[in-house]
């Protein structure tokens, strides 16, 4: 089960895969992938929201949430992506390590 799920504001993106798109059901496993945004991207207006990045080289547009500063998530991700499965975790690594115009690191 998400461990997040129930998070007001979020709540659309969390339900949704990043990657596929594809519904995540509540009691369903999922996955999450954080990772570290370049220096000056700024995310500080976004903090417990959500952000969409472009990613140019895959030609995807995918929904991240933006922890608020100071909470557990942020400790070690600027951006956190909800995933549907393993696959489509991989998948989108694999395509944010490729945007180093924006994602600094990704982590595992
Ligand atoms: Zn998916």
């Amino acid at each position: 089960m998400c461990a997040n799920s129930n998070n007001g504001n979020l709540h659309e993106v969390l339900n949704s895969c990043a990657w596929c798109q594809k519904k995540i059901h509540l009691e369903d496993e999922c996955y999450e992938v954080g990772a570290r945004v370049v220096q000056g991207y700024d995310l500080s207006k976004k903090q417990g929201s959500t952000i969409n990045i472009a990613l140019v080289r895959s030609q995807r547009v995918v929904s991240a949430i933006v922890p608020m500063t100071g909470s557990q998530a942020a400790r070690n991700s600027d951006i956190s992506f909800m995933l549907c499965s393993m696959e489509c975790g991989l998948a989108l690594k694999e395509a944010l390590n490729k945007e180093n115009a924006i994602i600094d690191r990704v982590n595992n």
